[in-house]
């Protein structure tokens, strides 16, 4: 179940907020609360792609034992980079409207200092720290000397793509030296990135709901 009144708050009071700070105008105009709520699905969806069961030197074992310590960060990494490859092919298969395909893209990146911001001890920000170290090392991100987030549309796409490839191969070979690889050459938050989150002190991390109605029922409960 995915609340959409919750997501759209998030989106509202820190998404929006972020992408305004971080992105050019331009950019930041084309963030969509459509492709932020598309993508949450399709995130979940690409979690159950790549196998559980796996094996390695012919021993039977799962992925998740081949990669203790480092699985969550890369499942989330999986599913949010998979989620987003997904989206395009989507869009080149006509089921979703392709002239959202920048809009894709900077809701993503816009979305994903989100995630930064829960810190790289977290799986979802170290996953998101990952992800992008990577485009930017692949030249599909850069930032430049106003400190805005500015994009290669066709290097980012292949980027992700690779990203995609390497995380659902490491998985179903269960090759831990190839995880631990990825995650060391671009699991540590760098300056450059460091150095925009800074600029986001006064965006909230994140919405805390209330659930009103519940309240309203517990309230009718309490003795008198
Ligand atoms: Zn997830």
């Amino acid at each position: 179940v995915l609340l959409k009144n919750i997501q759209e708050a998030k989106f509202q009071a820190v998404l929006v907020p972020i992408a305004q700070r971080l992105l050019s105008p331009e950019a930041a105009s084309q963030v969509s609360f459509d492709m932020f709520f598309t993508h949450i699905l399709v995130h979940e969806l690409a979690h159950g792609i790549g196998p559980h069961n796996i094996q390695v030197d012919g021993e039977k074992t799962t992925v998740r034992a081949q990669l203790t310590g480092l699985y969550l960060e890369l499942e989330e990494a999986k599913a949010d980079i998979v989620g987003l490859w997904g989206m395009h092919q989507w869009m080149d298969q006509g089921h979703l409207d392709a002239s959202q395909r920048d809009s894709l893209d900077w809701t993503f990146v816009a979305s994903g200092f989100r995630t930064l911001r829960f810190g790289v001890k977290e799986a979802h920000g170290k996953g998101m720290c990952i992800q992008f170290n990577w485009l930017m090392d692949h030249g599909g991100l850069r930032i430049d000397s106003a400190g805005q987030v500015q994009k290669d549309a066709p290097r980012f796409r292949e980027a992700a793509r690779l990203l995609a490839k390497e995380i659902l191969e490491l998985q179903a070979h269960g090759d831990r030296s190839r995880a631990e690889a990825l995650v060391k050459q671009y699991g540590g938050l760098r300056p450059e990135l460091a150095k925009l989150l800074e600029r986001l002190g006064d965006v909230p991390l994140d919405i805390a709901p209330r659930y009103v109605t519940a309240e309203e029922l517990l309230l009718q409960k309490r003795p008198s």
